[in-house]
């Protein structure tokens, strides 16, 4: 409990125990109004102050303003007793909420725990232990059993388990050894490791995470906008139809007092509280459930789309199949394999794209990077790179005509990389493609989940694609399209069933990925790219997380909407009722602080994963 909550529920107690002590003194009248103003003043007094601040500041109808209004005239009454119990049920609700709001916050930071405190960096030969912030890149730290990777980096010397569990969701942890990245804020299970630091604290991939979620309570979805004017509206329209409660029957069959106390309870029952505070909460509580399966979502409005998609667009290298592909030299015309696959491996050194990656390790070997150029990346197509001062291409064969060469044709399965000097021709390496294993599962429960449509798009030849696409059920298929072309395609089909998803690893795909009605990033580990223009982040590389997202996405959405139902649909009854003269303030202000409490406690389902 926070000291504001610690004061609130003082004051609750005190007040409590005050009203039978009011009822033994033998006092009757205005002595007895005065007495009951102590306890009335003792819980309420904050409430008819942010009443009038809030009047000051220009917002008449709140809910502070509803109960202020309704307690005071219940004192006018004469209804002591009303009054201060109104003000009492009134902050039982609203300590419960902040309760419930700093839980479920706590919580997330819990499901999050992710974030290293500490660094043992290497200076001067001597260990040093340090802020996480203050480790410069190209900095070496060492990482005990036990500890968290503090930062993103190279594996220098040892070899362990990591456990990225709180990362992605994934709970089989990895083996790493020298050579292999280590994720920051991934738990080291086994070896000690030295590891180089490969960029600054707020580069890693930990701070990109904490800063998302910390942050996706601020894109609003349409249900929490549509709340917030709802209040807007509903408010002054309840305040106008209870001075017309009050006024318009007496008018004809007289008892004002009678008319008056209605209108009054009419008030208390109005207050759109349970409404205002579970509809973010559901929301806020989903994205945390989230979180803890590796699902990082940077607003509820992602939540609503996700959970109504029709179509879903997947890309496919990287995506639907693998990243890491066996690679054989083929063909090579007047240099030999090994120097085919050692030119290939240099050109690719600096690109993250899925085959680059595949080539660099079937090469294996450390590459002297003074060989190495300028190199250029041609999207969709390969890289152009000086190595040992020839330029040379490695890439597709649109990739050739810009090497003024022809790419011989190959018969061999899987994805064909061509290699060539300006002018001549090289040879080939054959990448096979190989499709995630499960790829095909998580298209068959789209299907079942109702989505319309799955497509995939691809810079890859026809011929694989639709070799991919039929193993995998995929509806239609989209081939040899350059990055531009793919932001093309998902226009079109945007045109046909929306919303529309774009699932891609996040090289090359950013401009798809803000243009889809939701960009879902896979596999971003470690990808800035990815996890800036991505809606949802999947931390690794399953595409079957993408079901879990939208089941999950669905089971929020249900959650919000029974709420807003059973909020409204109780309301209306009560106020119906109280109209009519039949609850009391007392059963009035109950079923308020009821409709609360449960409302609240429904919106914190949705964050159990
Ligand atoms: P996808 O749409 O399947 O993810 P991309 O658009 O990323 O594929 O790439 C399309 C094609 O361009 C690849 O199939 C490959 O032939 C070629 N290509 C792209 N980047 C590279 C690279 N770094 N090295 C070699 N070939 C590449
Ligand atoms: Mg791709």
């Amino acid at each position: 409990m926070t000291r504001k909550q610690k004061k609130l529920l003082i004051r609750i107690a005190v007040a409590t125990a005050l009203i039978p002590a009011i009822f033994v003194l033998p006092v009757e009248g205005a002595a007895g109004a005065l007495l009951f103003a102590l306890p009335y003043l003792i819980v309420g007094g904050t409430v008819l102050r942010d009443a009038c601040r809030n009047i000051a500041h220009g917002q008449m109808f709140d809910e502070q303003f509803l109960m202020s209004v309704a307690t005071l005239g219940a004192f006018a009454l004469g209804d002591y007793l009303e009054a201060v119990a109104v003000m009492v049920f009134y902050q039982v609700g609203e300590l419960f909420q902040s309760l419930a709001v700093s839980r479920s916050r706590r919580s997330i930071a819990e499901l999050m725990d992710i974030r290293p405190d500490t660094a043992r960096v290497i200076r001067d030969g001597a260990e040093t232990v340090v802020s996480p912030e203050q480790v410069r890149p190209g900095e070496t730290v060492v990482v005990y059993p036990g500890e968290k990777v503090p930062l993103d980096g190279v594996i220098l010397s040892g070899a362990t388990a990591l456990d990225t569990a709180a990362l992605t969701g994934e709970s089989i942890p990895t083996e790493v050894s020298a050579g292999d990245t280590a994720v920051s804020g991934a738990i080291n299970l086994s070896g000690t490791v030295h590891i180089r630091v490969s960029g600054t604290y707020e580069q890693s991939t930990v701070a990109k995470i904490l800063y998302m979620v910390e942050n996706a309570a601020e894109k609003k979805s349409k249900s929490e906008n549509f709340i917030t004017r709802f209040s807007r509206v509903y408010t002054p329209c309840v305040v106008i139809g209870a001075l017309m409660l009050a006024v318009l029957p007496p008018l004809f069959v007289g008892r004002w007092s009678d008319w008056l106390n209605r209108a009054l309870i009419f008030l208390v029952v109005s207050c759109p509280c349970a409404l205002v505070i579970s509809v973010p909460l559901s929301f806020f509580g989903g994205i945390g459930g989230a979180s803890r399966k590796g699902i990082l979502i940077k607003g509820s409005e992602y939540i609503e789309t996700l959970g109504k998609v029709q179509t879903v667009v997947f890309d496919k290298t990287g995506t639907l199949t693998h990243g890491t592909f066996t690679v054989t030299a083929v063909h090579p015309e007047q240099v030999s394999k090994a120097y085919l696959l050692d030119i290939a491996a240099a050109a690719e050194q600096q690109s993250s794209h899925p085959i680059a990656r595949s080539i660099i390790s079937a090469h294996g070997g450390h590459i002297e990077s003074g060989r190495i150029g300028s190199v250029h990346e041609h999207s969709g197509m390969g890289v152009e790179a000086v190595i040992d001062g020839r330029t040379v291409f490695v890439g597709n064969e649109r990739l050739m005509s810009l090497a003024d060469t022809e790419a011989r044709p190959c018969h061999r399965h899987g994805t064909v990389i061509h290699i060539a000097e300006r002018g001549r021709y090289l040879g080939h390496i054959v990448v096979s493609d190989t499709v995630k294993p499960d790829s095909a599962n998580a298209v068959a429960s789209l299907k079942s989940l109702g989505v319309k449509r799955t497509v995939m798009l691809t810079g890859d030849r026809r011929d694989i694609a639709e070799r991919v696409a039929g193993e995998l059920g995929i509806d239609t298929v989209m081939a040899q399209l350059m990055p531009d072309g793919k932001v093309e395609a998902v226009e079109h089909l945007m045109s046909e069933f929306r919303p529309l998803a774009f699932v891609g690893d996040g090289i090359n795909d950013a401009p798809v990925l803000t243009r889809a009605d939701v960009g879902i990033a896979m596999g971003a580990m470690g990808s800035d790219a990815a996890i800036e223009a991505a809606d949802i982040v999947l931390m690794d590389d399953k595409p079957a997380r993408l079901t879990d997202a939208i089941r999950l996405s669905r089971r929020t959405m249900r959650i919000v909407h029974q709420n807003i139902v059973f909020a409204i649909a109780v309301k209306l009854g009560v106020l119906l009722l109280s109209a009519c003269g039949l609850v009391g303030m007392w059963i009035a202000i109950f079923a308020d602080v009821g409709v609360m409490v449960l409302a609240v406690l429904n919106a914190m389902r949705a964050m159990k994963a």
